[in-house]
């Protein structure tokens, strides 16, 4: 059996929980889901999920509870499986760029700069269906992927990349990298030495870039523009801005289920 964590000391870890094991219950390999408050917990874990909440308070509970080094450990040593959504997005991310000097420490792992509360208070939340089409690698959803429901509330996007090496998507995934800021040249900043995936880009009026937001739709995925950076991989780290436990909606669990089945067998 593998053992997937989700980190609880704050926020939507029982969501997460629930999620995954209706998730597990379609996949032949038999899992263990289990709440991670301690290293000893942590040692357990072959993937790891970190929930939204505060990512400040999140860094402080880190830090008091004696798991930040062993977080950074299991992300960027031992490269487990771990998955970040929102504020967990921003723990697992090399910089945060509201994060005030001496302030926010993060687990890293993701070289991109996040800004946080990029879309303003919680009154400016908002669900919105987006076009992933990497949920179509899913063995058990082969080739089938509508839109998926996603949940913004008070969430970060990745406004930078800090690496060369971003992998160059498919025309289906609507992203143009030409126009994002250029990333660092510096291959000594490299977290991680694999490339940064561009797996989910917010078109339609919510995006921030004039381009984006023309886009008739968050769901046309035709149109070239520069929306934000919501969904990402680089290596065994994987983060989504949104929400996918706060939906009726188990495929991004399922499919990072898949992924950890797959990371186990190497
Ligand atoms: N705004 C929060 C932060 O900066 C994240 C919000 C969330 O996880 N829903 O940490």
């Amino acid at each position: 059996a593998l053992t997937v964590g989700v980190l609880a000391l704050q926020g939507g870890f029982a969501e997460h929980l629930s999620c995954l094991r209706k998730a597990a219950a379609h996949l032949e390999v038999k899992f263990n889901m289990v709440e991670v408050r301690t290293p000893e917990q942590l040692a357990t874990c072959h993937a790891l999920v970190i929930p939204g909440g505060e990512s400040t308070t999140l860094s402080l509970l880190a830090t008091q509870s004696g798991l930040l080094g062993p977080l950074r450990d299991f992300v960027k040593v031992k490269r487990k499986p771990t998955w970040g959504t929102c504020a967990g997005l921003i723990m697992l991310s090399e910089e945060a760029s509201s994060a005030k000097r001496g302030g926010q420490e993060l687990i890293g792992g993701l070289d991109v700069r996040v800004h946080r509360n990029h879309f303003g208070r919680q009154k400016e939340s908002f669900v919105t269906d987006l076009n992933l089409a990497f949920l179509a690698e899913s063995l058990t959803d082969a080739m089938r992927a509508p839109p998926f429901p996603c949940v913004f509330i008070r969430a970060p996007v990745v406004d930078k990349l800090l690496a060369d090496n971003v992998e160059e998507t498919s025309p289906e995934n609507g992203a143009d990298f030409q126009s994002l800021p250029s990333p660092a040249t510096n291959n000594q900043t490299l977290a991680q030495g694999s490339k940064i995936e561009v797996l989910g880009i917010l078109l339609g009026r919510h995006a921030s870039n004039k381009a984006a937001a023309a886009a008739e739709t968050a769901r046309s995925v035709s149109t070239k523009g520069d929306g934000d950076i919501v969904a990402l991989r680089q290596g065994n780290v994987f983060g989504t801005s949104f929400h996918p436990e706060l939906t009726e909606d188990i495929r991004i669990h399922l499919w990072w289920l898949e992924q950890v089945v797959h990371a186990s067998m190497k």
